[in-house]
This record gives structure tokens, C-alpha cells and sequence, in this order.
């Protein structure tokens, strides 16, 4: 399919993949029961698809790999049942399930919970385990190894390595990158949620083994908008975390890009894109989230945003006017789509986490919130997000990893905004209201875990 750049950007502004009803996949009714895979992998490819200008891209490979008979995408149908009922046994929550057929509030002696809208597993996050269980039930005297963490959720991870499933080390391989030593003969490797680099599927690809793709649709989004830029020939200016392994990804897709991790790095962009600069600073300061050569003189004429599922929204929104604005600026209204291209990439689950907290934290006098529980991995790039929007409103939060956060000495060790983990003093005497959120990757029974431990300190100090 053909189509001229003011045509394709058309086709980008409407969000195609973002209409797709990608339903709620609860486990309880079979964690890929609802649209099926394939299809949205077709739907999306095709969304992906611009003017092919350059004949072979990255994704054009990816595409070739995923076609062989070694390459499972789809999960293991005739194990899909029992799977989706261990799931069930393992994750799902009574406390939760109480929570959600009382409107969202419990009270247990001096505690009140009001537990936000939209939390807890997403589709992608329940789809990329169930199809772990379901390798490891079709593959049962097969060595599995997963590239990374499969999602960041520190129980789901302790699970599947209590199920023989093998962690890729992270150090100790050539250039002091992932060791891959350990992949032998005939194992079967499982590419995480958040996707692997072109790098890594070559290497597997080249190798006798069999591969479980369990990459989130929503990410595989992000890579057909970066493959667009690259054949119209723009430099990917991506909202994330360049170590993020989401975006390690992203980025082995691109030719050119930038990473910026914020509103500050964007508008250094923006100006330098006005502007002008120091190319050495602006060298130093991307020096680990450009591509190889980068040169800010030559490569920011024509760019296009993309950005990592996860981050904040708001502040994806903000970059994306003020890229707009710093090229408008620069080469003036006579055909901006030459120079921009916009396409929003954050998903739905995302997006409704983050505007259920907020729509908890607009409540919080009328609810007399003391403060805010969130609760998911700590490396959790969506559930880190979930923390800022409290912490912005001058709200009280802390960002648990597990129930065991909670002590019996009514201290509490979590995450701050910066990343520093710190250990306080938590609950105060008499009654106490919170609110109660969880990362996309965060199964009920934490949330359970959480509140257990919180209800029983509660009663303990009474
Ligand atoms: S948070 Fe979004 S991108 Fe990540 S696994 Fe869930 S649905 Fe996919």
C-alpha cells in the first residue's frame, strides 16, 4: 500500500489501533478469549504500513523471522483451559473481588479503602503470562529462558522461575551485555511483554531454538510508528526511558532517534531545534539515547514523536505541542506535516490507570483521603507514573513493591519518585482513609497481600 506522507499522516492522526476494543481480558474467562491475537497482529501491521519508500526496514525483518515455523505468537491453544484456571488460583483476589461489589469501598474496623476505578493487570500483561504458562505446559521437559523479567511484577517473576522457567543474566555476556551462554540446543526462549531488540530476535533466530513471542500488541504499535518515520526518512524523537527495555527495543528499530525522558529534555530539543547549540553539549548530554552519528545539526529537521506505552500522558501530551510549536517556529505553517509527525502510542490501559487515580485524587477532601497506596513493581515504568499523579497533588503516596512492604513495626519501605527506597514510620492513630491503585503488571492477590497486612497492623495498634 502506497500513500502519499500528507495521506499517511492522516491515517496516523486518527487513532486507529486505539479504537480496537481491546476488552478487559480477565483470566477467569480464559486469558486469550477475547480478540483474537492474530488478528489485532494483522490489524496493527497494517496500521503500521506507510509509503514503503525504502524497500527493507527493520520491521520488514522482524516481520521475516516471526513468519518461521520455530516462532510462536499465538500461545498454545489446547493447554489455554488449564492455564487459565491456574491463573485464577494464583492471582485473582477475594478481597478485591469484595472491593469491586461494594462500589469500590470497604471499611474493616478503622479502615476505609477506596480502591481507583481501573488497576491491576492489563490485557497485554495477562495475555504475555498466560502464553508463559502455556509454553511451559506444551514444552514440559524443554529448557525455557525468558530474555528479561517477563513483566516487572516481582511475584509473577518468582513464580515462573519456580516453574524451571530460566532468566537471561542480564551482565556477563560479549561487551559485558546479557549473557546468552546458557541457551542451548533446542530451548525454547520467551520474549517478554514489553518486546526484545531486532538484535536479540536475530541472534535467536540464528540460532537452533524455538522463540514465544509474548510482546504486548500496544508495544509492537510503537515500533510500526518508529518503522514509519524511518521510511520517510524522520529522525524518532521517543518519550521514554532510554534503559528501559521497552524502549531498548523501540530504538533497535529506528535509524535515527533521540530519547527524551521528560518535558525538561524535550524543550533542550525544542530550543536547539529553534535555535541552534552547542552540538558537543548536546552529544554529551543524549550521549546514552541517540542512534550511532547522531548529528543535531543535520538530523532535526524532519522528526516525528513516539513514545513509550507507559509514560505519563500528560506529559507526552505537553512534548507533543511543544514539538509541534518548535517546528512551526522554525520552518513556519506552509506544510508542517513535512517536518512532523505525531502519533500517540501510550495505551488504553495506561491511560485508564492513570485517569481512575486521578479521578480519585479530584475526591480527596470530599473522601478525606490520608494518603494514597500504590502498589506494583518497583521497575515498573507505568506503576511509577501512577505514584507521580498523588505526589503532584501534594498527596501523601507510597509506592509498595509487595505486601511485605507493610512491617509489624508500622514502618513501610517504599519507592520515591526518584527511585530512592526508603523505610518510615506509615499508619498514624485512629481511623484511616487511603486510596488504593496498582501497575498494569500487579495481580489482585498483591493488592490483597497489601491490604491484609495494612488491616491487620490497623487492628494490632488498636
Ligand atoms: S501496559 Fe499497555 S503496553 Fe504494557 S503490557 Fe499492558 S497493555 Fe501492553
Amino acid at each position: 500500500m502506497k500513500l502519499s506522507l500528507a495521506a499517511a499522516v492522516l491515517v496516523f492522526a486518527t487513532p486507529v489501533v486505539n479504537s480496537f476494543a481491546f476488552q478487559h481480558h480477565s483470566f477467569h474467562t480464559g486469558a486469550l478469549s477475547g480478540p483474537k491475537s492474530s488478528a489485532i497482529f494483522a490489524e496493527i501491521d497494517e496500521a503500521g504500513v506507510g509509503d514503503t519508500t525504502k524497500s527493507k526496514t527493520k520491521k520488514d525483518q522482524r516481520r521475516a523471522m516471526m513468519a518461521k515455523e520455530s516462532y510462536f505468537k499465538n500461545g498454545f491453544k489446547q493447554v489455554r483451559d488449564e492455564v487459565a484456571s491456574s491463573m485464577v488460583t494464583e492471582y485473582s483476589s477475594d478481597t478485591v473481588k469484595d472491593l469491586k461489589e461494594s462500589e469500590y469501598v470497604l471499611e474493616r474496623g478503622d479502615v476505609t479503602v477506596h480502591l481507583a476505578k481501573d488497576f491491576g493487570f492489563c490485557w497485554g500483561v495477562e495475555r504475555s503470562i498466560a502464553m508463559a504458562y502455556e509454553a511451559r505446559s506444551h514444552f514440559p521437559t524443554k529448557k525455557l529462558h525468558i530474555t528479561n523479567e517477563l513483566i516487572h511484577n516481582p511475584e509473577v517473576n518468582d513464580k515462573l522461575g519456580e516453574m524451571g522457567v530460566e532468566f537471561i543474566p542480564k551482565e556477563g555476556g560479549e561487551g559485558g551485555g546479557k549473557d546468552f551462554g546458557g541457551v542451548g540446543d533446542g530451548d525454547v526462549v520467551i520474549l517478554p511483554a514489553f518486546g526484545a531488540s531486532i538484535e536479540e530476535m536475530a541472534y535467536f533466530d540464528s540460532k537452533n531454538v524455538q522463540v514465544v513471542d509474548t510482546t504486548c500488541p500496544w508495544v509492537s504499535k510503537v515500533w510500526n510508528t518508529v518503522d514509519l518515520h524511518q521510511r520517510k526518512g524522520l529522525t524518532s524523537i521517543i518519550h521514554g526511558k532510554h534503559a528501559h527495555e521497552e524502549t531498548i527495543a523501540t530504538v533497535s528499530f529506528c535509524e535515527e532517534y533521540v530519547c527524551v525522558k521528560d518535558f525538561e529534555e524535550a524543550e533542550y530539543v525544542a530550543d536547539f531545534i529553534v535555535n541552534g547549540g552547542d552540538k558537543a553539549e548536546f552529544l554529551a548530554k543524549f550521549s546514552k539515547a541517540t542512534s550511532k552519528n547522531f548529528d543535531p545539526d543535520t538530523m532535526l529537521s524532519k522528526i516525528g514523536l513516539a513514545n513509550q506505552t507507559t509514560m505519563y500522558k500528560e506529559e507526552t501530551r505537553a512534548i507533543g505541542k511543544l514539538l509541534q510549536k518548535a517546528m512551526l517556529s522554525k520552518y513556519g505553517p506552509i506544510n508542517p506535516k513535512e517536518h512532523y509527525m505525531e502519533f500517540d502510542t501510550i495505551c488504553d490501559a495506561t491511560q485508564e490507570r492513570q485517569d481512575a487515580i486521578h479521578d480519585l485524587i479530584t475526591k480527596k477532601d470530599d473522601l478525606q483521603l490520608d494518603f494514597i497506596l500504590v502498589i506494583g513493581g518497583w521497575d515498573s515504568s507505568n506503576t511509577q507514573h501512577l505514584l507521580e499523579i498523588p505526589v503532584n497533588a501534594g498527596l501523601r503516596a507510597f509506592h509498595i513493591n509487595r505486601g511485605e512492604c507493610i512491617g509489624a513495626d508500622n514502618r513501610i519501605t517504599h519507592r520515591k519518585l526518584n527511585g530512592e527506597i526508603v523505610t518510615e514510620e506509615f499508619l498514624g492513630e485512629g481511623k484511616v482513609k487511603l486510596g488504593v491503585t496498582s501497575g498494569a503488571s500487579t495481580p489482585d492477590r498483591a493488592v490483597q497481600d497489601s491490604l491484609d497486612r495494612l488491616f491487620m497492623l490497623k487492628k494490632v495498634m488498636a
